[in-house]
């Protein structure tokens, strides 16, 4: 089975991001959009079975 790559925003650890739109057309984009905390940049890489691992090592890191 494939392992399936998901982002996640490193702010807020949603997984709703669009590319922003003064970026469309320009092939391929690193940054993306968070549709929840309006974050712009690069967004964390997970694997799809892992992405809970991730919000909640996010979630710790910003308890700080
Ligand atoms: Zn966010």
């Amino acid at each position: 089975m494939k392992k399936q790559k998901i982002f996640i925003c490193p702010k807020c650890g949603s997984v709703n991001w669009k590319i922003p739109p003064y970026f469309k057309g320009s092939g391929l984009p690193i940054v993306k959009l968070c549709g929840d905390c309006g974050y712009t940049g690069t967004f964390l890489e997970s694997d799809s079975d892992k992405v809970k691992d991730t919000q909640n090592k996010l979630k710790e890191k910003n308890k700080k």
